[in-house]
């Protein structure tokens, strides 16, 4: 490992984080701890919860030099993280996040929705950006291993999702602009509410004309994180280049086909958009956020009598019913960890 200097105190050093990881690999070994044993939940407020963040117990971490592959990722107690001030991430922005979560299910089960996507998306970024990634086994061992070690923080089925937060860095240090020489993976996870509490609320927007969030063949199309927006037609632009592939976004459009709607992925016009019945917007943090009004330069368009469109309330409800569990999985979405 560059810089890793053989001194008495560094052996030293090494040897008091071994034998901490020892320690804190027998406590979180989810497969032979944890397996059998029902956690108390944690002491907070369910009903409150909104999406600020909460710190649990543990988090995920994986380290790798550049030219290498991941390997022996472990769960730590959840903390700060200690970064050279020259770090890659920092500096020239080599970072990139990715966003799931997990569910409680009735009868103590607990649901992924899609992970293996995240997984995906978290590769195709990494390549973008020159950096290792792990592999789809990793991230799914990984992801699983944070939301089983945190599980008391799952809110209770109906309150809330547990948000697990992946980064990927450039967490080795660079001058001159070049790939960092060390990466990092880590995994944290916060109980989230329903972003909105009755479920919808609709966002007013705006249509810049002057600055852009993203352009071509830049990486609006990956999820750095230096990214920061008719009837029974659903049109969205087709993912090329500038827009984000988001999950939600690709769940909405199966879900809206198999609900027979029509779904149309191509240019759309602001003068299209401001014409619609009603526009909402998909993440997995809001599911999906119906637009209240937008406004092109001095003019500003309203949708829906309440804000929130029939459609954008049938879309949500459907996948976020997928999602706990609560309706069959015909589309093989669901991840159970037992
Ligand atoms: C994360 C993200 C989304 C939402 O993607 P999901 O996979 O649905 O969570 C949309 N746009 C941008 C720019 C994003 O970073």
């Amino acid at each position: 490992m560059p810089g890793c200097k053989t001194t008495t105190l560094g052996i030293r050093i090494k040897l008091r984080d071994f034998i901490l990881s020892l320690i804190v690999r027998w406590e979180t070994n989810p497969s032979k701890k944890w397996s059998n044993v029902t956690f108390e939940s944690a002491d907070i407020d369910w009903d409150n919860l909104g999406f600020r963040f909460v710190p649990t117990d543990y988090m995920y971490v994986m380290k790798c030099s550049q030219g290498e592959t991941f390997s022996k990722g472990e769960l730590q107690r959840f903390g700060n993280i200690e970064l050279s001030p020259c770090a890659g991430v920092l500096n020239y922005g080599q970072g990139l996040f990715e966003g799931l979560k997990a569910y409680r299910k009735h009868e103590g089960y607990i649901l992924l929705f899609r992970p293996e996507e995240n997984a995906l998306r978290l590769r195709m970024g990494a390549e973008r950006l020159c950096m290792p990634a792990p592999t789809m086994e990793q991230f799914l061992e990984a992801v699983k291993a944070t939301v089983l070690a945190n599980q008391r923080w799952i809110p209770p089925t109906g309150k809330g999702s547990l948000y697990v937060r992946p980064l990927l860095m450039g967490s080795g240090a660079v001058l001159g602009l070049a790939p960092a020489p060390e990466y990092t993976f880590l995994i944290y996870v916060s109980p989230v509410g329903n972003y909105f509490k009755e479920g919808l609320a609709p966002v007013n927007l705006v249509v810049e004309t002057e600055m852009h969030r993203a352009t071509p063949g830049g990486t609006g199309g990956v999820k750095t994180i230096g990214n920061y927006a008719a009837g029974n037609v659903i049109s969205t632009p087709a993912v090329k280049g500038t827009i984000l592939p988001g999950i939600t976004r690709k769940s909405i459009l199966d879900v809206a086909l198999s609900q027979r709607f029509k779904v149309e992925e191509r240019l759309v016009t602001v003068e299209e958009l401001l014409d619609a019945d009603e526009v909402f917007c998909t993440g997995t943090a809001v599911v999906v956020t119906p637009v209240g009004s937008i406004t092109y330069l001095d003019k500003r368009v309203t949708y829906g009598s309440d804000g929130v469109g029939r459609v954008s309330q049938q879309l949500y409800s459907a996948l976020t019913n997928l999602q706990m569990g609560l309706t069959e999985d015909e589309m093989g979405w669901i991840v159970e960890l037992k």
